[in-house]
């Protein structure tokens, strides 16, 4: 895949605040050179979600006919639905010079960075587990079983964390955003410099 730009794979448990961390993020970014892929999944819309805003939502078949034709970047399945990163538009970004998130959980973290060895991945940490199941109750947008499994899910993609370049802890906000934000610019630093 062509790299004039960065490719940053940006995971976390469900629920540990990485959408808002996304914006304050983004709003640093003064020279508008950030960009957030749009994923296509066949999870049903949230009562907030659009289609094409938040994600594409499309129904199983039509998922898998992109896996068959290869236009995926990685796809992964994640409490029984699929998720996936289209190929065509993050190859025009980075072909553009921007700064690409994907905002990815751990399985399609690992295939990228297998199939993109130059992706910068960062991991997002909950401050505690106790906090995590707090914020995730606190939604009010997901089933109680729904929330059970993605609580089911956190301690093994915790785990994983590991195999991240980076993590941060979402403890406070604008704390949070800041220390993104100085990774960030300095993946664009040496990216600039060769
Ligand atoms: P949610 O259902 O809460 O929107 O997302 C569930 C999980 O799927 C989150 O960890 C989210 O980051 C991840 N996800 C969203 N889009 C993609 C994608 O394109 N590929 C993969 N592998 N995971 C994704």
């Amino acid at each position: 895949m062509s790299n004039k730009g960065a490719l940053i794979i940006f995971s976390a448990p469900s629920g540990c605040g990485k959408d808002t961390l996304l914006s304050e993020l983004f709003k640093r970014d003064s020279a508008g050179d950030f960009v957030l892929s749009r994923s296509m999944t066949t999870r049903s819309p949230r009562s907030e979600e659009k289609d094409g805003v938040d994600y594409y939502f499309v129904n199983r078949e039509h998922f898998e006919q992109l896996i068959a034709q290869d236009k995926l970047i990685e796809y992964a399945e994640y409490n029984g639905n699929y998720y996936g990163t289209p190929k065509e538009p993050v190859e025009e970004w980075l072909n553009e010079g921007k700064i690409v998130f994907l905002e990815i959980e751990v399985q399609g973290a690992s295939k990228v960075r297998q199939r993109c060895p130059d992706a910068v991945s960062i991991f997002v940490l909950p401050p505690s587990l106790d906090e995590l199941e707090r914020r995730l109750r606190n939604r009010q947008t997901d089933s109680d079983e729904v929330i059970a499994k993605r609580i089911a899910l956190a301690p093994g993609e915790i785990e994983r964390s590991k195999e991240f370049d980076y993590n941060i802890v979402n403890d406070e906000l604008e704390r949070a955003a800041d220390e993104l934000y100085n990774i960030v610019i300095s993946i664009k630093e040496k990216n600039q410099n060769g």
